[in-house]
């Protein structure tokens, strides 16, 4: 059976160019970057090259640029670094309710730990508005953590008016570019942004790397201790192979940003009128129009999504519900809820996040399929 993959915002098929460029530096740059001899001085002149590639496309400095294990990590340490540091100021953070768990995990522990969390919730197309952040801003206000596009339903936030009002403000701004870095445009200097995560497997990139852009200045605490690598901010030797796969597949896709974007939206639109078209009682989730083009969440009246995923898998259709490390818990998404979709609409949710692999003859087969199923699973439930 042909399996067609619509799970992109989970992760993605790493990039042959970046398999091409991760063999090659293990092959021929196997040096430490902490050596002083020949070999580590050659590991070490790409290592420096990848960080200018991965600053140039942020326009960033390459000395604001510090490689991670992934968005996970970077998100982290973005929150406790900061929040630690600046701690003697203020202890007042606020993020939004329906981040990523690597934000919203971070936050738990800081609340945990003496620290006071604010979380904004989205409107009902998932987009944070400006006039909630400023309502949750304190004198002792030291960070706000809002992520540029949500990753169940691809919503896009103005995240340059948000760093705008918090540069305005003097308090720091970090946003989990995760699921837009490489897709949309990102400029952490025309947009305010201090701190920014990002991460390798959701563009094509190895699974395990990523990046953190901290604006010089910005203060913050370590989480790891060790060697003197990243400029002692993330130390243990570098994962070299990574960081070049990474580097590579964050260029292609930014060399082919505009026509994917046009590429997808076509698709993710014959997907959603597709669906609509057939089947009654369904429900895009997410902003109609500023909402990432490979995201099309959809929420399937009368169907628990988890039967629908399954339904779907075993004909060879791999999406998700909710998010993929929620998956297995039969909780709604929080995602969702926090956007005020009632409770049986969120747990009747898909999401189809369209990228590299998906095509016309992908969405054809989800158009044939999908409403198939669906009407099986309401009759059953009846
Ligand atoms: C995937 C994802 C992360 C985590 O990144 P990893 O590299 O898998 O640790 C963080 N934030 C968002 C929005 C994500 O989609």
């Amino acid at each position: 059976m042909k399996r067609y993959y619509f799970d992109h915002s989970a992760t993605t098929r790493v990039n042959a160019r970046a398999i091409e460029a991760m063999t090659r530096v293990m092959e021929s740059n196997f040096g430490n970057p902490s050596s002083v001899h020949a070999f580590g001085r050659d590991a070490r002149v790409v290592l420096e090259e990848y960080r200018e590639t991965i600053a140039s496309l942020l326009n960033a400095d390459a000395g604001e640029v510090f490689f991670t294990s992934g968005g996970t990590e970077a998100d982290n340490l973005a929150l406790i670094g900061v929040m630690q540091a600046n701690r003697s100021r203020g202890r007042h953070l606020i993020t939004s309710a329906y981040e990523h768990h690597a934000i919203l995990d971070a936050a738990e522990y800081l609340g945990k730990n003496g620290f006071e969390i604010s979380y904004i919730k989205p409107d009902r197309y998932g987009q944070i508005q400006l006039d909630d952040v400023v309502r949750a801003i304190r004198p002792d206000t030291q960070l706000i953590s809002v992520m540029h596009v949500n990753n169940e339903v691809g919503t896009i936030n103005d995240i340059g008016a948000i760093g705008k009002l918090a540069q305005e403000r003097d308090i720091l701004f970090h946003t989990d570019a995760v699921q837009s870095f490489s897709k949309i445009p990102i400029d952490v200097k025309a947009m305010n942004i201090d701190l920014l995560s990002l991460s390798g497997h959701k563009i094509y990139g190895p699974k395990g790397n990523g990046a953190i852009y901290i604006r010089k200045g910005v203060n913050i605490e370590r989480r790891q201790f060790g060697g003197h690598q990243e400029r002692e901010i993330r130390t243990g030797t570098e994962n070299l192979p990574g960081i070049a796969g990474l580097t590579m597949a964050a260029q292609i896709c930014h060399q082919e940003m505009d026509s994917e974007a046009e590429r997808l939206l076509y698709l993710r639109e014959k997907l959603w009128n597709g669906l609509n078209d057939s089947l009654a009682d369904i429900q895009l989730n997410g902003h109609p129009e500023e909402r990432l083009h490979g995201l099309c969440n959809v929420s399937f009246g009368g169907v628990e999504g988890e039967a629908l995923m399954l339904s779907m898998d075993l004909k060879g259709i791999a999406a998700s519900t909710g998010s993929a490390c929620s998956s297995g818990q039969t909780s709604a998404s929080h995602v969702l809820l926090s956007m005020g979709i009632p409770p049986e609409m969120a747990q009747s949710s898909i999401r189809f996040s369209l990228g590299k692999e998906t095509d016309d003859e992908a969405v054809d087969y989800v158009l044939e399929i999908v409403p198939e199923i669906v009407n099986n699973l309401r009759k059953m439930s009846f």
